[in-house]
């Protein structure tokens, strides 16, 4: 892979649609000062279809999930692990530490640890203990050729859940938020690009029910934050991860910290 001077981020999530969903104006802020962004997804979005056969859906959304990276100029690749059954064992360990390694972040985003599905609390688990595992030389993961060993520890963040509340409805305040009003449209672009999920939901709800959604959660953080639409990060601060606050420092004024 071309290695670029900037930091390197991965953004980390279950299914296709979740990382532009939750984190899109972000991701375009940090390649805007010169990250190298990447997205990688658990599963194909195997199970996000009423229409379509499985096989069918997760060739659909992995051709959608590359589009919409591509509008980072952006990697992207999926673990290969099925919809409703992302769990955290050893094989599935494996799995994602081999997709960390080729792409070998400096800060990785998943899911809230407490989200409304157990597919997004696993992720956050898995890619947690992942991050821990990528630059131990001998955990090995058994591919052949493996990737290699990364370099560092990357630094970890986890995105607000989905509508910023636990799975008992309580919300999750974010450690800080991020001011997306000048990449609003770039995130709506981004989230079009997920045109099956989007159709599926019209026709249940016979409105644009994908892209509402996203602009009222949006709204929901701006206004408590002072900003028009934002977006919330927390930074995992257990021992062994790195403490530098790089997302906070690269986006600068962009980022508020809750008070
Ligand atoms: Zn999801």
């Amino acid at each position: 892979m071309e290695r670029t001077l900037g930091p390197r981020l991965l953004s980390i999530m279950a299914h296709p649609d979740d990382s532009e969903m939750l984190v899109g104006g972000t991701l375009f802020h940090l390649k805007a000062v010169g990250w190298t962004v990447g997205i990688a997804t658990m599963t194909a979005g195997d199970c996000g279809s009423s229409l379509h056969s499985r096989a069918e859906i997760s060739r659909i959304r992995l051709a959608e999930a590359e589009a919409a990276a591509a509008l980072l100029d952006g990697w992207y690749s999926c673990v290969g692990l099925n919809d409703v059954e992302v769990f955290t064992n050893a094989e599935n360990l494996r799995r994602v530490v081999e997709v960390m390694r080729t792409f070998d972040p400096d800060v990785v985003i998943t899911h809230s640890p407490a989200d409304y599905m157990v597919d997004h609390e696993e992720t956050s688990r898995l890619v947690r203990a992942a991050s821990f595992a990528l630059a131990i030389p001998l955990y090995q993961t058994h591919q052949r050729p493996p990737a290699p060993t990364s370099r560092a520890t990357p630094a970890l963040y986890y995105a607000d859940p989905v509508e910023g509340v636990d799975p008992m409805g309580r919300r999750i305040h974010p450690q800080f938020y991020v001011n997306i009003e000048s990449q609003i449209e770039n995130k709506r672009r981004m989230l079009s690009c997920h045109e099956s999920q989007r159709d599926w939901l019209r026709r249940h709800h016979g409105m644009d029910e994908y892209l509402d959604r996203m602009m009222a959660w949006a709204q929901k953080f701006g206004q408590e934050s002072g900003f028009l639409y934002a977006e919330g990060l927390r930074q995992h601060l257990g021992h062994g991860y790195p403490h530098e606050p790089l997302v906070q420092t690269a986006l600068g004024p962009l980022a508020s910290h809750r008070v």
